[in-house]
């Protein structure tokens, strides 16, 4: 086994194909290049096919230099690329002829002989599943099966085949599709096998992929082709092919930047987003009423960086996250980003008397957020900002001068909130609220 070794972690989430791709109802194929790939499996069958040698990692075998390897579902396995030209296929495992390919494999993997993988190579087209999955068998069955295309006069799920792109834009189970065509779930699955070749949830779920793809290819954005293709959202249709092809669709995100990059990135998202919606709560009645709780204290104290009404907060943090969201920020990198946050709007809101320097430009710090809990409301429309001082001083809501508000100058000039916990909470919401701080009523 050569000394190479893999990767200790297992992303593989994000590669360079360079080539053409396609897809079809229980099966993928790719022609062209890629990079080096990560560790990672997935639920598809998949078959590498090089003109020479490539280098594979799998997982039970380590390290094999072989021009063809059949890779069983759900292996761990890595592809070194070397720019050569490949072909892999993806087939789904569920389907009749992928089931017998599987029966062929040891320990989970097959290496093809450079004779038999120079004949798969030439007769290679990527056409249907059935033609795809029956060419692979013939060149890795000693005995192929040949599933021979159901006869062609089953009307119902005729029908449904036509039917199924235009049901699929919105969620729909097994038992509706088959009250539509009369048949009972366990009949509509078992004629659907007969005639198809492949089980009835893994076709659609294929049929999903397919036309998500095709709206990609039409331009449209991650988004509006997972809801086209009746995907919950960008994040599902990009998990789901993800599981299927060991890579996501579209990489908005650079999942392999080192970690401090991306809790950094991550950390722009959020601290921009929190600007823009502090800012914003400033001036719009309602959500003042909110937030005008965390400015409620009489003088700065290290735990009012935390003292926020719930929907505040979620107002504030919602819209930076859901972009994080969707341009699919590493999980981790977004935590630690607010672990960070939490333990700075302590320091930011903390009765310390201490400067930072010129480094008060950069970073929003007790000594010039003190302004943005001034009691005049007036003046303290002024460093909004959490951790990053760049938004104030970009959008011209910078302060700083020599002595800065001190005790008895913080909070709020007249206002009635509650003293307790479920009175202030309950408070933005009454009535009574609207009129109860006039004197500081943002002037929206
Ligand atoms: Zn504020």
């Amino acid at each position: 086994m050569p000394a190479l070794k893999p990767p200790k972690q297992s992303i593989g989430s994000q590669t360079l194909w360079t080539g053409t791709a396609s897809i079809g109802f229980g099966w993928g194929y790719f022609h062209g290049t890629v990079d080096d790939i990560q560790p990672h499996h997935h639920h598809a069958v998949q078959i590498v096919l090089g003109l020479t040698a490539l280098k594979v990692w799998l997982e039970p075998a380590g390290w094999r230099d072989c021009q063809a390897v059949v890779i069983g579902a759900n292996l761990a396995h890595q592809l070194v690329g070397t720019g050569q030209m490949l072909k892999v296929v993806y087939l789904d495992p569920e389907s009749h002829l992928t089931r017998q390919i599987t029966r062929r494999l040891r320990d989970g993997w097959l290496e093809l002989n450079p004779t038999e993988a120079d004949g798969l190579w030439q007769q290679l087209e990527p056409t249907n599943h059935l033609n795809l999955a029956q060419t692979v068998a013939e060149h890795v069955c000693s005995h192929p099966p040949h599933y021979s295309e159901a006869p062609r006069s089953d009307a119902r799920i005729e029908q449904m085949l036509r039917d199924l792109p235009r049901l699929l834009t919105n969620p729909i189970t097994v038992g509706q599709l088959a009250s539509r065509v009369h048949l009972s779930p366990s009949r509509l699955q078992h004629r659907f096998v007969h005639h198809t070749g492949m089980p009835l949830r893994p076709y659609v779920r294929w049929l999903r992929l397919s036309t998500a793809l095709t709206a990609i290819a039409g331009k449209a954005s991650l988004t509006e082709a997972a809801t086209t293709a009746g995907f919950a959202d960008a994040a599902h249709f990009s998990r789901t092919f993800k599981r299927h092809f060991g890579f996501t669709p579209w990489v908005l995100w650079p999942n392999q930047a080192s970690m401090w990059v991306q809790v950094l990135l991550a950390g722009a998202v959020i601290d921009f987003g929190l600007y823009v919606m502090h800012r914003y709560s400033h001036v719009q009645p309602f959500l003042w009423r909110l937030h005008m709780l965390h400015h409620s204290p009489q003088r700065m104290y290290w735990i009012n960086g935390g003292r926020r009404h719930p929907v505040s907060a979620l107002i504030l943090a919602g819209p930076a996250l859901a972009v994080l969201m969707i341009l699919g920020a590493t999980p981790i990198a977004v935590a630690a980003w607010l672990a960070i946050l939490s333990i700075h709007l302590s320091f930011q809101h903390a009765n310390l008397d201490y400067s930072l320097g010129p480094l008060r430009y950069v970073f929003c710090v007790a000594e010039n957020h003190r302004w943005h809990h001034k009691r005049e409301f007036e003046d303290a429309q002024v460093n909004f900002g959490e951790v990053w001082a760049i938004w104030d001083r970009l959008f011209s809501s910078y302060h700083d001068a020599k002595s800065a508000p001190r005790a008895g100058e913080v909070g709020l000039r007249d206002t009635r909130v509650p003293p307790t916990y479920l009175g202030q909470l309950a408070w933005p919401f009454m009535r009574s609220a609207r009129g109860s701080n006039a004197n500081d009523a943002p002037r929206a």
